[in-house]
C-alpha cells in the first residue's frame, strides 16, 4: 500500500506529522496531543503507521519475560484514590508476607521458569529501608540467578528518607544488595495538578525524575509507565510522553514504555470524585500508537499490559505498535483488587499461542530485552511448566467418566 492511499481522508495536518514519525524525525507534543484525538480513517492511519514503525524498529518479534510477581505487604498509608490494593494494616485483608512466604513464592516461580521477580507492595508505616534490603538479600542468598525487578520510586522514596543516605549511595545499596532494575511506577501522570486529585500524598513529578535518573546514573535501569484513562486529558498524556522521552535523551536508562490503563470499577477516584470509568478501546490503542512514533527512537519497546487490557485487545495493541507481551506474572493483585478481570496468569505457552494468532514469532526475553530463547518451530516448544490442576468436566465426559469410576473394581 503506497503511503497515499494509507492517509486517504487524513487530514493535511495529521498526514503530515504521520509521514515526519515515519521517516524517523521527531513529533512534538502538540503533534502528539492531535494524534491521542484521532478518530475514524485518522486513527486508522495511525495505527498503521505505528505498525509500519514498529516493524522498523524492532522487527516482528513479540517478547515476553516469565516472571512472578510478589506484593510483599498491602498495608499502605498513602492513600491514592484510584488504588484498589491497599488496606490500613488493622483491616482482615491486611497482609505483610514474612521472608518465609516471599522465599515460597519465588521457589514457585523458579519451579515454572521464571528469570525475574517483580517485587512491589504498599508503604507500610511500621517499616523502614532496611526491610527493602532485607528482601533482597534473602532472595538473592537463595535464589542467585533470579533477577529482581523491585521497588517503584515511591517506595524508594520512602526507604530513602528513613535510610538518611545521599539518594545515589541508597541506591548503590540495595543495588549491592542484589536490586537489578527498577519499576517505573508511580508515574501516574507526571503533572502536579493531576497528582494532587488523584494521590494528594504521593512523590511528586520532580522527585519522581529525581529517583528515576539517579538510578540511571549508577546503571540502575528502569522501566517507564503511563496511567491514563481517569482525570488527564490527551494534552497531559503528550505531556508526560514528553517528559519520559527528554529523561531517556539524558539516560538511556529506560528499557521500555509501559502504558497502563486505569481500571475503576473498586476505587474512590471514580466511585466518588467523578473520573471517567478507564480508557475506551480507541484511547487503549492510540497510546501504544502514539507513543511507539512519539519515542522514536529513544523509546524502542512499548509493552502492552494483558492485565488491564485483556489478552485479546492486548494482540491488536501488538499490530499497532507495540512488540513486547510483558510477564507471565503468576500472581497479580494490584490490578485486581481494582477491579480488573483478565486473570492473574498468563503462562509462556499462551503468550507464545497469542503471539501466533497475530502472526508474529514469539521470543522469550530477559528484564533487560536481551533475547534468551526464540521460538520459531511451534513443533519445537518446550513442554509447559504450569502446575496441573484437576477441573471438574461438563456434559458426557462427565457421565462416562462417572461411570467408569463405578464399574471400577475397589481395590
Ligand atoms: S497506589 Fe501504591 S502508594 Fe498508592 S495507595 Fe496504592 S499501594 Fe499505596
Amino acid at each position: 500500500m503506497s503511503l497515499d492511499r494509507l492517509f486517504t481522508g487524513v487530514s493535511p495536518r495529521v498526514a503530515r506529522i504521520l509521514d515526519a514519525a515515519l521517516d524517523g524525525r521527531e513529533l512534538s507534543v502538540d503533534d502528539a496531543t492531535l494524534l491521542l484525538e484521532a478518530r475514524g480513517d485518522a486513527f486508522q492511519a495511525l495505527l498503521r503507521t505505528a505498525d509500519v514503525a514498529r516493524r522498523e524498529d524492532v522487527g516482528d518479534d513479540v517478547s515476553f519475560v516469565i516472571c512472578r510477581n510478589i506484593n510483599f505487604t498491602n498495608v499502605c498509608y498513602v492513600g491514592c484514590t484510584f488504588c484498589g490494593f491497599a488496606r490500613h494494616k488493622d483491616e482482615p485483608e491486611a497482609y505483610d508476607h514474612p521472608m518465609q512466604v516471599l522465599l515460597e513464592k519465588a521457589r514457585d516461580a523458579v519451579a515454572r521458569g521464571a528469570t525475574e521477580l517483580c517485587i512491589q507492595g504498599g508503604i507500610h508505616p511500621n517499616k523502614d529501608h532496611t526491610h527493602y534490603r532485607e528482601i533482597l538479600v534473602e532472595l538473592k542468598r537463595v535464589f542467585p540467578a533470579l533477577h529482581i525487578h523491585a521497588f517503584s520510586p515511591e517506595e524508594i522514596d520512602f526507604g530513602h528518607r528513613k535510610s538518611g543516605m545521599p539518594l545515589a549511595d541508597y541506591l548503590c545499596w540495595l543495588v549491592d544488595a542484589g536490586l537489578g532494575t527498577m519499576p517505573g511506577t508511580a508515574a501516574e501522570i507526571l503533572d502536579d495538578e493531576i497528582r494532587q486529585e488523584i494521590s494528594p500524598r504521593k512523590l511528586r513529578r520532580d522527585r519522581w525524575v529525581e529517583i528515576v535518573e539517579t538510578a540511571h546514573s549508577i546503571g540502575l535501569r528502569s522501566t517507564s509507565t503511563l496511567m491514563y484513562g481517569h482525570i488527564e486529558t490527551p494534552r497531559h498524556v503528550a505531556a508526560h510522553l514528553g517528559l519520559l522521552r527528554e529523561i531517556q535523551k539524558r539516560t538511556g536508562g529506560f528499557t521500555e514504555f509501559v502504558p497502563l490503563g486505569y481500571i475503576h470499577e473498586k476505587n474512590t477516584l471514580f466511585n466518588h470524585r467523578g473520573a471517567r470509568p478507564g480508557a475506551s478501546t480507541t484511547e487503549d490503542l492510540a497510546v501504544v500508537a502514539v507513543a511507539r512514533l512519539f519515542l522514536r527512537p529513544w523509546i524502542k519497546n512499548v509493552q502492552v499490559s494483558w492485565v488491564k487490557m485483556g489478552p485479546k485487545l492486548g494482540q491488536v495493541a501488538l499490530t499497532s505498535g507495540a512488540n513486547d507481551f510483558g510477564g507471565t506474572l503468576m500472581e497479580e493483585s494490584i490490578s485486581r483488587e481494582s477491579g480488573a478481570n483478565h486473570g492473574e496468569n498468563l503462562p509462556a505457552e499462551e503468550m507464545r499461542r497469542l503471539i501466533r494468532e497475530i502472526g508474529r514469532t514469539p521470543v522469550e526475553r530477559s528484564t533487560t530485552y536481551r533475547v534468551l530463547r526464540r521460538f520459531d518451530d511451534p513443533e519445537k516448544d518446550p513442554p509447559s511448566l504450569e502446575p496441573k490442576r484437576a477441573v471438574e468436566l461438563s456434559g458426557p465426559t462427565r457421565w462416562r467418566l462417572q461411570n467408569e469410576r463405578a464399574q471400577r473394581p475397589h481395590a
